[in-house]
């Protein structure tokens, strides 16, 4: 073995071993440990990665150094070294490093999976500052005279060094020349070499840098400054006393659409970054919130914005300036919780219910959750806002986990909008989607130059497409799935995995000509409104109309400036918009997403249309919102056209108790999936024994273990429950046959013993996928 010393000792100290923990990009729950030779020991750091041999055979592997120590595993283990150090600076700090190892136990994947994951490739391919080793002697005594006193090894150094041009990075020469940090260093000392550290980075990097510091997107005006309101001062009078003791504490800010919940995240943002701390903000999707990205570049003078369109290097270069400390408030989707503020003062989610938050790939975690784990590590406040919390954020205020502060009323005396039902089963139908009580309305509202926002939650033309002699339905090819008709591309396509076909023309079952398309997507909804009102212009936003960057932008941008009356969309148009010209908002079809297999349907169609009526009636001229439906008596519907959320989530919680879903149990979905069916189910079978057993084994531990947990009723605890295996909901998607489970119990900490078991012990054969999701979102 090796025994390095640790330099800088005055002699006298003991040899000592250094060993380093390393985690990999993969689904292993444990670190390895490798020994650490002498001309690495100094530049090895926690935070940093490392190229080490890994596996059988010994192949090199990067992974993140998590640990450092001097005592290693027993002596029959053979330990292998640290091959080389693939950073200048840790990538993460100690606070990321424990919030990504609690990510690995509570979503059970890997930690280094989770930490590959977190750090983006623009800060992995390319580290922040490097080291760069300059020759300073000039090039008049490059003869080998002058060198009497150098070792073959300094001027074999020096030597690459004026062969490379005069300069290198450090971490090139240590691995070109092969030697140690101390070969270099003695070069330096004798005054041939100069070290220091530089910038590297690309042109595209320096405009990313530039346009963090760019003025605010839309609505340039300054905002005139705002005199908080009663509710305002009172809720904020909470929250500042927080920030100024400081220390976790999380708050709910339940607050009706137009109360004014931003001017309190405003506020909050301000207080925090004149204590000289940082603030990272969330919302669902930058793009859907450009009035409220505005609203922070506006106040913050050092604002990063982290959108879906950045490039690698765009996104390293953001990462690098926020944790230098460079930026005071970072704004971004789900990802931007990793942000490495290293002076973090306060955590904002804005629409904190939105299931955007939630990643649906490894780690599959979910941001608000995250944030809230990331404030207590870090010791802050964080701040989730919504005008319909979810259940599980609802429960927690409900039970003291949180701090409810509510804003009941709409600023400056303003009525929420009246709400009119339209029950299609009576309606008086003359063909189309728009009844003629909608279309009265439209009428009027345009008339009196109002602006019309329609919303229609599925895309494309006719939604089905079928053979009226022999009944087929067109599916995709790949996926349990009937094809959507687009005409403005004038092809069938699978909304699951993008798989198109060209119209048919005769049944490919029966080679009749008798194909009917069915069904009402919002480029149907947009030719109907075409004709029926003919006079005024109307655009269609939805995700076949946004694809480009800057298309949202250029719509909603139209809509403020009235060159558009009608916008009609999916849930897209629902979110954050503040147009005081809307006066009238309908819904072509609540039901929509109500009767879907999944206990969030009616808590989402709630969520939906309440976000939907807000974007009426935010000016003077009032506003007034039609919901047509089919389930009038529906509560999430009754429930929703009165604005009463809290009945509303007092309902579904009873509802969630009953039948046991979340937040009173914690929920894990098993998937598995393989292109061989077979190979699916069986495996699907391996694993229901195992899990069995597994729940056997942590039943029996916790029925032994004595006393409940804190929290829970005394008595045995309730066994977990298993569902499972079950195809799917969509059996067959993108080539793959798919079967789950759900696991489900009381205590978290049983469910993910289960789980962790259950890894431990099986293996899925190469043709098959594993994965598990916990608190799922999708079913
Ligand atoms: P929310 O985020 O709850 O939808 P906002 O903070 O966006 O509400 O407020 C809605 C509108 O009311 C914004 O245009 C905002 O500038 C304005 N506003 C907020 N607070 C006040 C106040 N106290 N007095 C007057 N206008 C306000
Ligand atoms: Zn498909």
């Amino acid at each position: 073995g090796i025994h390095p010393s640790i330099p800088g000792g005055e002699g006298g100290i003991a040899p000592l071993q250094l060993y380093a923990d390393v985690v990999f990009d993969r689904p292993l729950d444990q670190a390895w440990t490798y020994g650490v030779p002498e001309h690495l020991v100094g530049l090895v750091g926690v935070g940093k990665r490392v190229a080490v041999p890994l596996g059988k055979g010994s192949r090199e592997t990067s992974g993140f150094c998590v640990g450092l120590r001097e005592t290693g595993p027993p002596a029959s283990i053979q330990v292998k070294p640290v091959l080389r150090v693939l950073d200048d600076e840790a990538l993460v700090d100690e606070h990321l490093l424990q919030l990504t190892r609690w990510m690995a136990e509570y979503y059970l994947c890997g930690w280094g999976q989770v930490l590959h994951a977190v750090v983006p490739a623009g800060v992995r391919e390319q580290a922040g500052t490097r080291e760069v080793a300059v020759v300073e002697v000039p090039p008049a005594a490059e003869q080998p005279e002058p060198f009497p006193a150098l070792t073959a090894q300094q001027r074999a150094v020096w030597e690459l060094v004026r062969d490379s041009g005069g300069a290198m990075e450090l971490r090139d020469l240590l691995r070109q020349g092969r030697c140690s940090a101390a070969v270099v260093q003695g070069l330096v000392k004798k005054g041939l070499l100069r070290r220091y550290r530089r910038r590297v980075e690309r042109a595209e990097v320096q405009e990313a840098v530039a346009e963090a510091a760019e003025p605010p997107l839309l609505g340039s005006r300054e905002e005139p400054r705002i005199v908080l309101n009663g509710d305002q001062q009172r809720v904020w009078g909470q929250l500042e006393a927080a920030l100024q003791v400081g220390g976790f504490q999380p708050f709910l800010l339940h607050g009706v659409t137009g109360s004014g919940k931003t001017e309190i995240y405003l506020r909050a943002m301000e207080a925090v970054v004149r204590q000289g701390r940082q603030v990272i903000v969330l919302v669902p999707e930058i793009a859907l919130t450009p009035q409220t990205i505005a609203r922070f570049r506006q106040r913050g003078n050092r604002v990063a914005v982290l959108h879906s369109h950045l490039t690698d290097a765009e996104r390293g270069a953001h990462w690098r300036r926020i944790a230098a400390g460079e930026v005071e408030v970072v704004v971004g989707a789900r990802s931007a919780i990793f942000a490495p503020a290293r002076k973090l003062g306060l955590i904002v989610i804005d629409e904190e219910h939105e299931h955007t938050f939630k990643q649906e790939a490894t780690p599959r975690y979910h941001a608000r959750d995250v944030a809230v784990m990331r404030a207590r590590l870090a010791g802050v406040p964080v701040v989730l806002g919504s005008a319909t919390p979810s259940l599980e954020s609802w429960w927690n205020a409900a039970r003291g986990h949180y701090t409810l502060l509510s804003l009941p009323k709409r600023v400056e005396a303003r009525p929420l909008p009246q709400v009119r039902i339209i029950d299609l089963r009576h309606e008086p139908n003359k063909g189309g989607a728009i009844s003629m009580t909608l279309a009265a309305a439209m009428e009027r509202a345009l008339r009196q130059g109002g602006q019309v926002l329609l919303l229609l939650n599925r895309r494309g033309y006719s939604t089905y497409v079928h053979c009226s002699s022999c009944g087929h339905v067109a599916q995709c090819s790949h996926c349990d799935i009937a094809l959507t008709f687009h005409r403005c591309r004038n092809a069938l396509l699978c909304h699951y995995c993008g798989w198109e076909t060209a119209p048919y023309q005769r049944c490919p079952a029966c080679g009749q000509a008798s194909i009917r398309y069915q069904g009402l997507g919002t480029e149907k909804l947009q030719a109907e409104i075409a004709e029926k009102f003919p006079g005024y212009v109307c655009v269609r936003m939805d995700s076949d109309t946004t694809s480009r960057r800057g298309s949202h932008e250029g719509i909603l941008e139209a809509f403020r400036t009235g060159k558009i009356q009608i916008l009609l969309g999916t849930q897209m148009i629902a979110k954050g918009l503040d147009f005081p010209n809307v006066t009238l908002v309908g819904v072509i079809n609540a039901d929509v997403g109500l009767h879907v297999p999944d206990f969030r349907s009616a808590e989402r169609t709630f969520q939906l249309l309440a976000q939907v009526a807000g974007r009426a009636g935010r000016g003077d001229k009032g506003g007034v919102v039609y919901i047509q439906t089919f389930t009038p008596d529906h509560p999430c519907i009754a429930l929703a056209a009165r604005h009463d959320y809290v009945t509303f989530a007092g309902q579904e919680l009873a509802q969630r108790r009953q039948h046991r879903y979340p937040p009173f149990e914690h929920l894990a979905r098993l998937i598995i999936r393989s292109e061989e069916e077979a190979a699916a189910a069986q495996f699907a079978q391996t694993l229901a024994g195992a899990l069995q057993r597994a729940a056997a084994v942590v039943d029996r531990q916790s029925r032994e273990g004595g006393t409940a947990p804190p929290g829970e009723l005394p008595g045995p605890p309730p066994p977990l429950r298993i569902l499972g295996p079950a195809e799917c909901p969509i059996y067959r998607l993108n080539n793959y046959y798919r079967f789950h489970f759900q696991v489900q119990s009381p205590d978290r900490g049983r469910l993910q013993n289960v789980l962790r078991r259950v890894l431990g012990t099986v293996r899925p054969p190469a043709a098959v996928e594993f994965q598990i999701d916990m608190d799922p979102y999708s079913m």
